[in-house]
């Protein structure tokens, strides 16, 4: 079958040409308690008490691109805390990030689903940019161990606080650096592990299949809603376990093998080959959310570049639910009666909101100034 004469549904325009909403053609699900603008503004609707919000960072792929941010989401609960929890970290998501003009101070747990740059990309700004623009607590980071000395969340959080050295060093005397520091949580690898119990939510992580050992994708569960989110991943019972019935479940997708191939100028057969090992393509990514069936189903980290109308054709062979394309600042509000998917509109320059820290800020002792400083400066 020619995907370009199945017909799909009409989604909106792309943010990235003027739209104003999310791509899909099923932007409720259920009956919402309450009214939503249509469009999210940061600072603009408060959660509900048992409301859960997913709003994606970043929602394309090792390339960053101003109108895709690598890979990341961003998930607020309605709990008295406010907690917010970020999911990997890609370049680029950080400033989408920001623009969501959410305390400083409460941006203190990561979640990583594995340790490629493009779910890593932005940790150094989130230690050393938010610690400078406020934070001063440490921050909490989870993510797979392994059996390889070294390759552990744990080695590579180490590792990134030393790069973070000469940053820290420099606001020694002057400014807090506790916000430097790393508590470091390794998940198991091959076992499904609940690994999170505060505040009324509840986290699970369960093994993705990508490459080496200590990819993970995670479930969260808040006021009798979930989300589910697979990082990177093959197809895996894992996941289709995890998500049966979930209330959103964001799965990765690629283009197909031939659209990669002629989007990136690599080797066709080098993209199949890799994209069948470690990565999810649509027509399976259909197959997966026939079998989970979550009342609401999203795509992430897919190329918007090549369009989406093959992709959402390959996803209705299989399966005719709610679809969602992400785009970075796509926003999920989920309640136990409806699940609304909207665009967010946000101030490219937005100020820092700051909120309470959890713990007294630390500072430590100032290194020398070099004494050569003083021939160089000019008191002006
Ligand atoms: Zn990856
Ligand atoms: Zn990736």
């Amino acid at each position: 079958v020619n995907d370009s004469t199945i017909p799909v549904e009409a989604i909106p325009a792309m943010a990235h040409h003027g739209g104003t909403h999310a791509l899909t053609s099923s932007p409720v699900v259920g009956s919402p308690s309450r009214a939503y603008e249509p469009v999210f503004r940061p600072g603009a609707e408060a959660l509900e008490l048992d409301e859960i919000r997913v709003t994606v960072l970043g929602s394309g792929d090792p390339f960053p691109r101003r109108a895709q941010a690598s890979g990341s989401i961003l998930i607020e609960v309605g709990n008295p805390q406010r907690d917010l929890f970020l999911f990997d970290l890609g370049s680029g998501a950080l400033a989408n990030l920001g623009s969501l003009e959410l305390p400083v101070e409460s941006i203190n747990k990561v979640f990583l689903t594995h340790l490629h740059a493009d779910h890593t990309g932005d940790l150094i700004g989130l230690f050393g940019g938010y610690a400078k623009a406020g934070r001063t607590d440490p921050i909490e980071v989870w993510g797979g161990s392994s059996d390889v000395p070294g390759l552990g969340v744990g080695a590579f959080v180490e590792h990134l606080l030393g790069l973070c050295r000469w940053d820290r060093s420099s606001l020694m005397g002057w400014r807090p650096t506790s916000g430097f520091d790393a508590t470091v949580h390794e998940l198991p690898f091959d076992e499904p592990a609940t690994i999170y119990e505060r505040n009324h939510v509840q986290i699970r992580s369960f093994p993705a299949i990508h490459g080496l050992n200590g990819a993970l994708s995670y479930r969260l569960d808040f006021g009798g809603c979930s989300v589910v989110f697979s990082g990177d991943t093959r197809p895996n019972r894992f996941l289709v376990e995890a998500a049966r019935g979930t209330d959103l479940l964001i799965h990765e997708c690629f283009q197909p093998p031939a659209v990669v191939a002629e989007a990136s100028g690599l080797d066709p057969d080098v993209i199949a080959l890799v994209l069948k090992a470690v990565h999810t393509i649509p027509d399976q990514v259909g197959q997966i959310f026939a079998m989970a069936r979550p009342r609401m189903s999203a795509l992430w980290h897919l190329d918007l570049r090549p369009g989406v109308e093959a992709v959402l054709a390959d996803v209705r062979r299989h399966y005719d639910g709610p679809v969602v394309v992400t785009q970075d600042l796509t926003v999920f509000n989920i309640t136990p009666g409806a699940v609304v998917v909207r665009q967010a509109q946000t101030d490219p320059l937005p100020p820092i909101a700051h909120g309470p820290s959890m713990k007294p800020p630390r500072t430590e002792s100032p290194l020398a100034i070099p004494a050569w400083f003083q021939d160089a400066i000019l008191e002006i």
